[in-house]
């Protein structure tokens, strides 16, 4: 099985809209449904903060304390499917920089539950 951290577009999360961190990622993570191929576990679920400039050192530091690397990163659907879009970097442009920093593959989306 999969390990799997998350991350979500603090901005929206904390907007409210009943997005990330309430079911919708860890339900498709459990399932292996959305774009998880199988089910995995989710070992961190880390919340991008604007501009953004601390998530790579953030999430550094959770695979450090929780001493486990995961398998894959996922950027969570709000955030790579936003719209209008983060207005800092593309998701993209994210996922190539943590995939360079961690050297660990990173998927766009999470889920398309509504
Ligand atoms: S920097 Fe972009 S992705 Fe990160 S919280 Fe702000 S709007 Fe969301």
């Amino acid at each position: 099985m999969d390990k799997v951290m998350i991350i979500g577009c603090g901005a929206y999360m904390d907007s409210g809209y009943g997005c990330p961190g309430e079911w919708r990622c860890l339900k498709a993570a459990s399932l292996g449904e959305g774009n998880f191929a199988s089910p995995s576990q989710v070992v961190g679920f880390l919340k991008c903060e604007c501009p953004g400039r601390p998530l790579i050192a953030n999430l550094g530091m959770a695979i450090k304390l929780s001493e486990i690397k995961p398998d894959l990163i996922y950027l969570s659907s709000c955030l790579a499917n936003a719209k209008p879009g983060c207005p800092y970097s593309s998701p993209e442009e994210m996922a190539e920089l943590i995939q360079s920093k961690t050297g660990i593959e990173v998927k766009l989306g999470t889920h398309d539950y509504h």
